[in-house]
């Protein structure tokens, strides 16, 4: 008999758990989308996601996902021929990358693999050897999601000051924005991609781009830019359909309202320290499974880890035996090990991810790592004792 009759819980890294105060703003007529309360609405929403963004710079919203982020980014800043340094650090810097070359731009890789964080030092000595400054701009991942590392963009701006390059600071947050602490004019990003299936937990479908006066000088001295990504009409519109280069994504906005009223609500220093704490008991549950069995947590030092998402390593084929477990059997759905092995590979079953961003509670992480300690039960998969108990001390506050 299975035990997943009930409220189905989604812990994959997104989309994330979309709260009922989001669900129940959404549900209702469409607006008229020429004069009245959306107008309104959404002018307010521009402060509110700077605020979470820590910016006083500019913001502007494509109905798009995050891949929509990541080339509008670029369409604003970098003309086809010209180049951009990419550390990657998993799937995503390298999914930015391919982005990069549909639109012509030259790319160069700096390949950090899937256990590590960027490395500051290698990214400064490349930018040293490009003494003509064909770099436009550095496309850095915050938080991979494939392999949850969690980069230390301070280092990797103070790396780009210290090679006394101009290229532009581009940060990828969609994974961490809202979950991990990022601070965009602080630490010196000109250029900042989000999506709002993730910390801003509300359903796929807007991008944001944040970007600087410097990121905005480079978007001036561009021939051209692609009438749709033009970031200009979007974060100054003149008439209301500018914001999204035509119709609004009405319900949406109707949704990122109500998202950013709860985030308001409870504090961004809150947020974070509450992603820290939920994280912190993931991973002692999953050192104590360790001591005793395959699982093992794939970036080994807390401090490079993401509070959003944690990477799992446990072998074939229990990575894919326990997430169908989880899901069938307790109504849990995991995510995969994405970009770990190739899918035809057999090794491929031997990963999954938890997904820990947004809307996300004591009670949920304690319920998922319940039932992920059955599975390990019903599967027959070792594991160390008292992984629940360590969780249930970090909730406690030891
Ligand atoms: C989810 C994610 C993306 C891609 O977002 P899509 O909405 O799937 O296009 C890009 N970068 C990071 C870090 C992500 O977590």
């Amino acid at each position: 008999m299975s035990l997943s009759q009930g409220r189905p819980y989604l812990a994959i890294p997104g989309p994330s758990v979309m709260p009922e105060e989001v669900l129940r703003a959404m549900h209702r007529s469409a607006p008229n989308i020429y004069e009245g309360a959306l107008i309104e609405m959404t002018a307010g929403l521009i402060p509110d996601l700077a605020a979470v963004a820590r910016t006083k710079g500019h913001v502007a919203i494509y109905i798009a996902n995050g891949h929509g982020a990541w080339e509008a980014a670029l369409a604003n800043t970098v003309a086809a021929g010209e180049r951009v340094l990419v550390p990657a650090t998993g799937r995503f810097g390298h999914g930015w990358a391919e982005v990069a070359r549909g639109q012509g731009i030259e790319t160069q890789m700096l390949d950090f693999g899937k256990r590590a964080p960027v490395d500051p030092d290698r990214l400064e000595a490349a930018l040293r050897a490009d003494t003509e400054h064909k770099i436009k701009a550095v496309l850095a991942t915050h938080v991979d999601t494939s392999t949850s590392v969690l980069s230390d963009v301070v280092a990797i701006r103070a790396a780009m000051d210290a090679a006394g390059h101009p290229a532009l600071l581009m940060a990828d947050c969609i994974a961490s924005l809202a979950c991990d602490r990022f601070e965009m004019d602080a630490w010196g990003v000109d250029v900042m991609v989000a999506a709002s299936q993730k910390g801003l937990m509300v359903p796929p479908g807007l991008a944001f781009v944040f970007f600087s006066d410097k990121a905005a000088e480079a978007r001036a001295a561009l021939p051209n830019v692609s009438r749709y990504w033009d970031w200009t009409p979007r974060a100054t519109p003149e008439m209301f359909y500018q914001y999204f280069g035509g119709t609004a994504p009405t319900h949406h906005l109707y949704g990122l309202r109500a998202a950013l009223d709860m985030i308001t609500a409870e504090g961004i220093e809150t947020i974070w320290a509450r992603h820290d704490q939920l994280a912190r008991a993931i991973w002692a549950a999953c050192d104590a499974w360790g001591e005793g069995g395959p699982l093992e947590l794939n970036i080994s030092d807390p401090a490079l880890r993401s509070r959003a998402v944690t990477a799992l390593r446990i072998g074939a084929p229990h990575g894919s035996s326990l997430r169908k477990w989880v899901e069938q059997e307790a109504g849990l759905t995991l995510g995969i090990g994405l970009g770990m092995a190739e899918p035809n590979d057999p090794a491929w079953h031997g990963f999954f991810r938890i997904g820990h961003m947004g809307h996300v509670n004591a009670h949920m992480v304690m319920g998922a790592l319940g039932v992920i300690e059955a599975g390990f039960a019903a599967l027959d998969i070792p594991h160390g004792a008292g992984g629940l108990s360590a969780a249930a001390r970090v909730m406690a506050g030891d």
